[in-house]
């Protein structure tokens, strides 16, 4: 039965995992300090997610990018289409902390929301004006 090594990312001890699994059956961890651990390690072989940071262009804004994030953790092997998403999406300024860039990223229900503020650039008028 294979065996992997993780390194628990949930709290700074960082404890040193070992797992023998078969696919997705799980026969054994050991090295978890805690539960936590082991639910971390589970997840991993069962259903790994990821979260996911990146920017996005901004059109008239004072900064050329905002930075975004999935508001929750996606499932791992949907994080390369997720990139794909964003690649394409274009925010336009003013853009405030928490803002939706992307609504329901590819139907999970997960939203790409802007972690920074993006002024709109002096002189471009909103059209609210
Ligand atoms: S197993 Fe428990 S104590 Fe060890 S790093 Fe994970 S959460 Fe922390």
């Amino acid at each position: 039965m294979p065996s992997k090594n993780y390194v628990c990312i949930i709290c700074p001890n960082s404890c040193e995992i070992v797992a023998d699994f078969s696919g997705k059956e799980v026969a054994k961890i050991i090295g978890q300090s805690c539960r936590k651990g082991e639910e971390y390690v589970r997840k991993e072989i069962v259903a790994p997610e990821r979260g996911l940071t990146t920017t996005v262009p901004v059109k008239n804004g004072d900064a050329a990018l905002v930075s975004v994030k999935a508001s929750k953790t996606l499932p791992k092997e949907l994080i390369p289409k997720a990139v794909s998403a964003v690649a394409k999406a274009r925010a336009e300024a003013p853009v405030k902390i928490g803002d939706v860039i992307i609504k329901n990223v590819l139907g999970t229900g997960v939203d790409i929301v802007a972690t920074k503020n993006v002024s709109r650039k002096a002189g471009i008028n909103t059209g609210q004006d």
